[in-house]
C-alpha cells in the first residue's frame, strides 16, 4: 500500500523498460509490409564455357559496395565480355577498366535511389571512356559487352554486340533486356551506319557472289557496336543499350550468354531448358542443349543469375504452360524490335520498366548528373571526368531534354579529346583520332 503513495523515482531507462512507445498499427503493418519489400534478395550465379577459340571472358563480383565498407550498399556485377574478331585484348582490357570506369562516373554521396538513376548514364560514359582509352593502346581487336548490375530487385543492362541477355521472369515471361546490334538483323543500326559513312554489303567473292551476313566496310564487322575494333570506321560505336527494370517481389532469372547460345537457342528455349535447376546447373544445361543442337562452332558461354527472395532458397519451378502471346517475341524476325517486347512486359506487369534508351547519339544519353563544379570553376567532361577550364571544353547543347518548366542548362562538358570522339562517332570528322601513347 505505501508503494503507491511513494513518488515515483524511475530513471527514463526504466521508463522505456517498462512502457514501449505505442505504435499505431496501421504503421506497424505498413513496417511489416515495407520490410517485405525491402528484404534483400539472394544473388546465386553460374557459369558454364566451351572454348573454341578462348576468347569469351567473364567478370563476376557479387559483392560490390556503392559506400566502400559499407555492406548494406552492395550490389552485385556481371558481365559477359566476348572478343569477335583480331585477338585478345581488347576483352581483357575491358575486363580490368570498365567496372572502375563506370563507377567514376557515378556522382558521390547520393541516395540508393539517385545512384540507380545515375547508372544508365554512367554506364555510356564508361562504355564510352573505355573505348578512346583502349584506342589509345593502338591495338586493333573488339569485344561485345553484356555489363549487368544487380542492386537488391533492380536489375540494369547494358550491351553493345549481340551477346544477348534475357529475363525469364517469375510466372514463365521471358524478355529480352539487351538489343542485337548486328547489321543483319537491326535495321536502324544499318541506316546510321551508312548515314555516318560507313558502308553496308555483304562479302563478294568467286566473281561478286555476295556470301554470309550483312558487314560494314572498311572493316568487314558484322556488329554495328563493340568496344576497340580500332581498325574499321569509327561508326562502329561504343554507345550501349541500357535498359533498367525493377523485379517483382517473386525474382527472376537472367541468361547472358554469347552468340554461340543464340545461334543455337531461341531466348524461350534457352530458358525453358533449364528452368527450376540451380544456377550452376542450369548455365551448364543452356550450353549442353546449344550444343546438341549446333554444335561447338565458335566459343560458346553461358552466365545464369537468380535474383531469388531471400525466404524462398531456390527459385520455384514454373509450370511449362505455353505463352503463346510471348512466343512470336523471340522468332528471328521480332529480334531488333524492342518496343514490342516492351509493350509486351508492361503489360503483363511482372516487372517495372524503368528506363530504356538505345540511342547511339552520345548528346541524347549524357544530358543531366554532370553539372560544372561551380565552386572550382571546372567543368567535368561527362566522359571521362577530367576537370577541365570552361575556356578548355566543349558543350553539348542539349535543352530540348529539359521540361518547359525547368530553368534550362546547358548540356554537359566533354573535353577536346572527347568531343573529337563524338564527332568521330557521327561521321563529322573521317580521319581516326591520333593515337596518344
Ligand atoms: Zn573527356
Amino acid at each position: 500500500m505505501l508503494d503507491l503513495l511513494r513518488p515515483l523515482h524511475v530513471s527514463t531507462d526504466n521508463i522505456s523498460r517498462m512502457r514501449p512507445p505505442l505504435v499505431p498499427l496501421a504503421t506497424l503493418i505498413g513496417r511489416e509490409l515495407r520490410n517485405e519489400k525491402i528484404e534483400k534478395p539472394f544473388v546465386k550465379y553460374g557459369q558454364a564455357a566451351l572454348a573454341k577459340k578462348g576468347e569469351d571472358y567473364f567478370l563476376i563480383k557479387p559483392d560490390c559496395q556503392r559506400v566502400p565498407g559499407d555492406l548494406s550498399t552492395s550490389f552485385s556485377v556481371f558481365a559477359q565480355i566476348f572478343d569477335g574478331h583480331n585477338g585478345v585484348s581488347a576483352a581483357i582490357f575491358v575486363k580490368e577498366k570498365l567496372l572502375d570506369n563506370v563507377l567514376s562516373a557515378i556522382p558521390q554521396d547520393i541516395t540508393r535511389e539517385e545512384w540507380l538513376q545515375a547508372l544508365p548514364q554512367a554506364l555510356v560514359a564508361g562504355f564510352v571512356k573505355t573505348d578512346i582509352e583502349f584506342q589509345q593502346k593502338g591495338e586493333t581487336s573488339g569485344t561485345t559487352v553484356t555489363f549487368v548490375v544487380i542492386d537488391e530487385w533492380t536489375v540494369t543492362v547494358a550491351s553493345v554486340g549481340d551477346s544477348r541477355c534475357i529475363l525469364d521472369s517469375q510466372g514463365g515471361v521471358v524478355s529480352l533486356l539487351t538489343v542485337d546490334h548486328r547489321l543483319e538483323e537491326n535495321v536502324e543500326e544499318r541506316e546510321r551506319v551508312t548515314a555516318s559513312g560507313g558502308e553496308v554489303g555483304r562479302l563478294n567473292v568467286f566473281g561478286g557472289n555476295e556470301v554470309g551476313p550483312l558487314r560494314c566496310w572498311p572493316g568487314g564487322l558484322c556488329l554495328s557496336r563493340s568496344i576497340g575494333d580500332t581498325d574499321v570506321g569509327e561508326f562502329i560505336v561504343p554507345i550501349p543499350h541500357v535498359k533498367q527494370v525493377k523485379l517483382s517481389n517473386a525474382g527472376g532469372r537472367l541468361v547472358i550468354a554469347s552468340d554461340g547460345i543464340w545461334d543455337a537457342l531461341s531466348s524461350d528455349m534457352a530458358a525453358k531448358s533449364c528452368r527450376g535447376l540451380p544456377a550452376e546447373i542450369a548455365a551448364k544445361l543452356v550450353v549442353k542443349e546449344a550444343l546438341r543442337s549446333r554444335g561447338l562452332k565458335d566459343d560458346t558461354t553461358c552466365l545464369v543469375v537468380d535474383i531469388i527472395p531471400s525466404d524462398i532458397p531456390v527459385l520455384p519451378a514454373i509450370p511449362r504452360k505455353k505463352h503463346n502471346m510471348f512466343s512470336s517475341l523471340f522468332g528471328k524476325k521480332a529480334l531488333s524490335s524492342v518496343s514490342k517486347s516492351t509493350k509486351k512486359l508492361s503489360a503483363v506487369g511482372v516487372v517495372e520498366e524503368l528506363f530504356e534508351e538505345g540511342s547511339a547519339i552520345l548528346a541524347e544519353r549524357l544530358s543531366k548528373y554532370f553539372p560544372a563544379n561551380a565552386n572550382s570553376g571546372l567543368c567535368r567532361c561527362a566522359v571521362c571526368q577530367v576537370d577541365q577550364t570552361p575556356g578548355d571544353s566543349l558543350s553539348v547543347n542539349s535543352g530540348s531534354f529539359f521540361s518547359p518548366g525547368s530553368k534550362p542548362r546547358e548540356g554537359p562538358f566533354l573535353c577536346s579529346n572527347c568531343q573529337k570522339k563524338k564527332d568521330a562517332m557521327e561521321g563529322k570528322r573521317s580521319s581516326r583520332p591520333t593515337v596518344m601513347t
